[in-house]
This record gives structure tokens, C-alpha cells and sequence, in this order.
């Protein structure tokens, strides 16, 4: 009988020698050291910086950008909006021009949903829906594509800010002009102080900072 190729010993090498047996390290041990806890939205609170009068005398606008150059932040936020749909079927997440794109995006790659725009007049190329709706700032308009959700698709609705709610109201508005069924609104941040939650009930309202 033939000898078998594998049986024939060959000199270990560097490469191909086996390690030593080692005890398992603890997982702990793998999660890099942190100079302050970091497993809570008081952490991304503290990245949102206050600009005082924009875009009108005011208006405190809640600006996300230092958040989003915080790569352990983004993914609290991110996380922490995931993990409150994980295991619900959801088809698309419909994600507000022009901050909602980027926390919306995010989020359908993490729950597995297509990603919609909604977007301000005139930006999407082919034929358009479109809703008229009031805000804290003026009167506007919003549009998404025709025929981007089947019929029943189960869809959660993503925005940075939920203030007024009359935005995230116009882009359900969208949604359901489309036979599309609101699951769910998430925003990182709310301004409970506005009211907008009352304007987005019954339909559940998720957010990871409040003010
Ligand atoms: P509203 O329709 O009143 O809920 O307003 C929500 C929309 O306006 C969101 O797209 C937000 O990006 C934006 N917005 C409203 N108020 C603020 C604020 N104080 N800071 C940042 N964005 C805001």
C-alpha cells in the first residue's frame, strides 16, 4: 500500500510549529483599558456641543458633529438604537435628509433593513411622493422616492433630532402614503421639552439623549 503524503514528518518550522497550550485568557482581560466608564449616553451627552442662534436668533442647535468624531460614541448611539429593534422584522429604515442619512444608514446595515431616503425638494432623481409639513423653524417639504416600500413593509423612521416631531410625522406621513407601516421612531437625541413625543404617539418613540 502506498504511503500517505500527509504521513511523512516534515521539520517544524517557525511557522508551522503548534504554540504551547495556554490557558485561556479571561474575557475581560480583552477590553482595552478605559480611563472613564463608557457604557452609557452621559458619555455621548457630553460630545453634543451647544450652538447658540442657529439657524435663527433662538434656537440652541444640537450639534452632533463631535459625536460623530467619536468613534466609541457613534457606536453607543448606534448600538444603543439597534439593540432596542434586534429581533423585530424590519424592512427598511427611512432615514431624514440630512443627519438622519447618517444615523439611518448605520442602523439599517445593523438590522439588516434596506436604507430610504427622505429628502429635501428637488435632491432625488426620479418620480417623488411629497408632504407639506410646519417645523420649529418654517414650512417645508419633503420627498421620497415612488414605489421605495412594498405594500405592509414594516419600517422604523430615523432622524437626529426629534423636536416638534412635525418632520418625523411628515416622513411617516410618506411612509404610510406608500401602504409602508411605522414600527418605530429612533433619534439619538430628543427635546422632550417640545413635546415631539406626543405629536409621534402611539407609534413607539425611541431616543438615547434627552433634554
Ligand atoms: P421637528 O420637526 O421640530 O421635530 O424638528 C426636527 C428636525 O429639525 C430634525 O431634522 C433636526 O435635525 C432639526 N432640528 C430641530 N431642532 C433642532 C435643534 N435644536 N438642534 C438640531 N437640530 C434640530
Amino acid at each position: 500500500m502506498p504511503k500517505k503524503a500527509s504521513a511523512r514528518k516534515r521539520p517544524a518550522t517557525k511557522e508551522t510549529k503548534k504554540p504551547a497550550r495556554q490557558r485561556a485568557a479571561p474575557v475581560r482581560a480583552a477590553l482595552p483599558a478605559l480611563s472613564r466608564p463608557i457604557d452609557t449616553f452621559d458619555f455621548c451627552r457630553s460630545l453634543i456641543r451647544d450652538v447658540p442662534n442657529f439657524p435663527k436668533p433662538g434656537i440652541i442647535f444640537k450639534d452632533l458633529t463631535p459625536l460623530l468624531a467619536n468613534p466609541r460614541a457613534l457606536h453607543i448611539v448606534l448600538d444603543g438604537l439597534a439593540e432596542r429593534f434586534i429581533g423585530e422584522p424590519i424592512d427598511a429604515i427611512v432615514g431624514i435628509e440630512a443627519r438622519g442619512f447618517i444615523f439611518g444608514g448605520a442602523l439599517a446595515a445593523r438590522l439588516n433593513a434596506s436604507f430610504v431616503p427622505v429628502r429635501k425638494p428637488g435632491k432625488l432623481p426620479a418620480a417623488v411622493d411629497s408632504v407639506q409639513f410646519d417645523t420649529e423653524y418654517s414650512r417645508e417639504s419633503l420627498e421620497m422616492h415612488k414605489s421605495s416600500l412594498r405594500e405592509e413593509a414594516r419600517v422604523i423612521v430615523v432622524d437626529d433630532v426629534l423636536a416638534t416631531g412635525g418632520t418625523a410625522d411628515a416622513a411617516a406621513a410618506l411612509v404610510r402614503g406608500q401602504g409602508g407601516y411605522v414600527v418605530g421612531y429612533a433619534f439619538v437625541i430628543e427635546l422632550a421639552f417640545l413635546g415631539g413625543r406626543d405629536r409621534l404617539l402611539p407609534v413607539r418613540v425611541e431616543s438615547c439623549i434627552r433634554y
